[in-house]
């Protein structure tokens, strides 16, 4: 997927200044993190609109699926919308790694919502080096518990009370946050206090990633 982005930047690399860049010697690949309510989304829009990059989100990628009238569609379908868990790893991965194929190497890229787990992130690295991409990048979006039920209660969505709210967050605590510390030991997470204003915490990702 291309984002609708793209078209205001007829050569990304240029306007970033790639060759400056010292952490990408080709297209970025960034992974988006953080906890419900640190604004991941909203900056990974940001980012994908300003800079060109695909935007690839695991939430959208799984709901087009489950509009499909086939076997996968029906069981996507079941399992996010009836049954509200996880997909397996192996079909998110697969899913991520068809879309990731299908983005020119040369723009940049952006995963929101995969991997998420650490079993996502073992399929991951495995698949990672059959896409012929360089290094990817992981920003990670800090928010306080305290600060996201505050903002997530605000949202006001039905599944936004703050008993649900804190179930989420716990299994963002368990899934997720081990996968970080993976991460961590691979030496590739950049940390942003997510509790600023959008716009500073968006300088703070360019900066941090020099992009400007
Ligand atoms: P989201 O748009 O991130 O809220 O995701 C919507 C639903 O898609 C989730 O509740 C999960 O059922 C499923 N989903 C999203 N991302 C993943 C992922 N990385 N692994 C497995 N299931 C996912």
């Amino acid at each position: 997927m291309r984002f609708a982005g793209t078209e205001f930047l007829s050569d990304p690399f240029q306007k970033i200044g790639m060759s400056d860049c010292p952490f990408f010697m080709s297209a970025p690949n960034l992974i988006i993190l953080g906890p419900q309510g640190s604004g991941k989304t909203t900056q990974a829009e940001l980012l994908a609109k300003t800079f060109g990059f695909a935007l690839l989100g695991a939430g959208d990628a799984l709901r087009e699926i489950a509009q499909e009238d086939t076997e996968l569609g029906r069981k996507v379908r079941q399992t996010i919308n009836v049954e509200g868990r996880l997909v397996e790893p192996e079909l998110i991965s697969t899913v991520i790694k068809e879309k990731i194929a299908a983005v020119p190497k040369d723009q940049g890229l952006i995963l929101d919502g995969y991997p998420r787990s650490l079993a996502q992130y073992e399929l991951f690295r495995k698949f990672w080096p059959e896409t012929g991409r360089g290094d990817d990048q992981v920003v990670f979006i800090e928010l306080s518990d305290q600060e996201a039920v505050k903002r997530l209660t605000k949202r006001g969505r039905p599944d936004d009370m703050p008993a649900a709210i804190r179930t989420r967050l716990q299994s963002f605590y368990s899934e997720t946050m081990p996968m970080v510390s993976a991460m961590e030991a691979d030496g590739k997470v950049f940390h942003i206090d997510g509790a600023q204003p959008i716009d500073e915490v968006r300088r703070q990702i360019v900066a941090t990633l020099h992009f400007n």
